[in-house]
């Protein structure tokens, strides 16, 4: 063990993203131990919960796109450079009032009343127990992939060899070699962005870091064996009781082909978490955030940016064990609605992410009105897709969005690229996102090819336009979603208020 060299390497990979984050050690007083934890940006408060044998570094790629927030990047007890508990683990019971208290300890220890929390895998675990033990201390969290107590599909070799006892305790006394790390991340279903560089130089050296240097694997193979088992044999680990006790509002980003367990499981579980939504990323393993940080800061950002004034009323009427009125209803992904919400273009009135690195200003009392009553779910679909900013100007060529959306039709870059297949991605994720939230209308930045209403630009790369929709705005129409572009305004309210309630 050499946690020395664990910071050195740490070090660089801060630097290589440009960050030199605030390092502070907190006291947890229930848990009778204390925290490392680095503190990057300045904002309301997200406390960041890593899953097995990682670190608070692990979120290095996500917050580094992530502006407007103070990021508090937590080394789980036992992890990085925290120090262990002083209790067995491995004791199931004792495991849980562990993962019941971590969340409120260390935002005692930080002297933080309450925060929003992004939490991954066993991460994920502990900041549910810690939402449901404790509800007034999260303001809002996001989940990235599969959540250990959901139903187990595989749990990679190398985790199920740490397990057993014996022979986990041999694995961990190994010191493992740059070798050994690929395996583990092609296990969590990152084989891809591993061979395309998604996963940095400066990263895989500090997860080998992490792993040969610190006791962060010896410490996390001291989990429960139960807790596998419990998992893999659909013993809940998470028990739907439980799960009815979380109150703040919960956004899922779940890779499709997370190897612990993807879509199937994503969508039979996530509705036992009352309000919670679910968004589904395609061709993507067990850690989203790591293979599209920008996307994955992009939905941390919308997420916990949205007013929350709507679901103050679900803490509201949950406490009063009214959970599951006639008021909220469950939509297509299982998730609750409590008013009409609206999903919006997220370059308006937002961040300045559109191809060319503005946003849209947008006037209009209604909309504030819609934001103070936490209405707004804002959205992109193509940096949902997996574009960058700034990209390249993209057209819907001679044709309409719907002959684009049969497939028999282009989206072209002006440099002549065909992104046809990322602008209907980002278009399903844009109607997912919609369903999941409660929308009922949408309004859309106008003239762009995936969120323009009433015109677009028409293929030749000069500054024509023609009346029609965009991609995601097209589909949304089929879907039965009603959509306006931001000059409309008032037509949408309108529509709202003579709309049935469908919430
Ligand atoms: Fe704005 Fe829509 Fe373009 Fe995203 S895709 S930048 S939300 S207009």
């Amino acid at each position: 063990m050499n946690p020395d060299r664990y910071r050195e390497v740490e070090q660089r990979l801060w630097a290589s993203i440009g960050l030199d984050p605030i390092e502070r050690v907190v006291t947890l007083e229930r848990l009778g131990t204390t925290a490392r934890i680095l503190e990057v940006g300045e904002g309301p408060p997200i406390l960041f919960v890593h899953g097995v044998s990682a670190s608070g570094a692990n979120w290095a790629s996500l917050v580094a796109y992530l502006d407007g927030f103070r990021c508090l990047l937590l080394d789980r007890p036992g992890c990085g450079l925290s120090a262990p508990l002083d209790v067995d683990l491995s004791d199931f019971d004792r495991f849980e009032d562990v993962a019941a208290e971590l969340v409120s300890d260390v935002l005692d220890g930080l002297d933080v009343p309450t925060a929003h929390v992004v939490a991954t895998s066993l991460g994920g675990h502990f900041a549910l127990r810690s939402a449901a033990a404790h509800p007034d201390r999260i303001d809002r969290m996001v989940e990235f992939g599969f959540v250990p107590g959901a139903p187990l599909t595989q749990l990679p070799m190398s985790m199920r060899i740490a397990s057993l006892p014996g022979l986990g305790r041999l694995m961990v006394s190994i010191p493992p070699t740059r070798g050994t790390v690929r395996i583990i991340l092609r296990q969590l279903g990152m084989g891809a962005a591993l061979k395309d560089g998604r996963i940095s130089p400066e990263m895989f050296d500090w997860f080998h870091a992490l792993l040969r240097h610190t006791r962060t694997m010896r410490n996390d193979s001291n989990l429960p064996h139960e807790f596998v088992q419990k998992s893999g044999t659909g013993v809940e680990a998470l028990p739907a009781s439980l799960l009815a006790e979380v109150q703040c509002p919960i956004l899922f980003a779940w890779g499709e082909t997370d190897p612990m367990g993807g879509a199937d499981v994503a969508r039979s579980f996530v509705p036992l978490v009352p309000g919670a939504e679910l968004e589904l990323w395609p061709e993507t393993g067990h850690a989203p955030w790591m293979e599209q940080p920008e996307r994955a800061a992009a939905l941390v950002s919308d997420f916990l940016a949205d007013d929350q004034s709507g679901f103050q009323e679900v803490h509201a009427t949950t406490s009063d064990s009214a959970r599951g009125s006639a008021q909220r209803g469950p939509s297509e992904t299982g998730a609750v609605a409590d008013v009409r919400k609206i999903l919006v273009s997220g370059c308006l009135n937002g961040r300045p992410i559109r191809f060319n690195e503005t946003n849209v200003e947008v006037e209009s009392a209604i909309w504030d009105r819609w934001e103070s009553e936490g209405r707004l779910v804002s959205f992109c679909p193509e940096l949902a897709a997996g574009f960058g900013v700034p990209r390249p100007p993209a057209e819907i060529v001679g044709t309409s969005a719907a002959v684009v959306l049969q497939r028999r039709g282009v989206v072209l870059e002006d440099n002549g690229t065909d992104v046809t297949e990322m602008f209907i991605t980002g278009a399903e994720l844009a109607v997912e996102r919609a369903f999941s939230a409660g929308c009922v209308a949408a309004v859309l930045t106008d003239g762009s090819p995936s969120c323009g209403t009433t015109y677009i630009y028409d293929g030749g790369f000069a500054g024509g336009t023609t009346p029609g929709m965009g991609v995601t705005a097209q589909l949304l129409t089929d879907r039965g979603i009603a959509v306006f572009a931001e000059s409309q305004i008032e037509q949408a309210d309108q529509f709202l208020r003579s709309a049935p309630d469908t919430g």
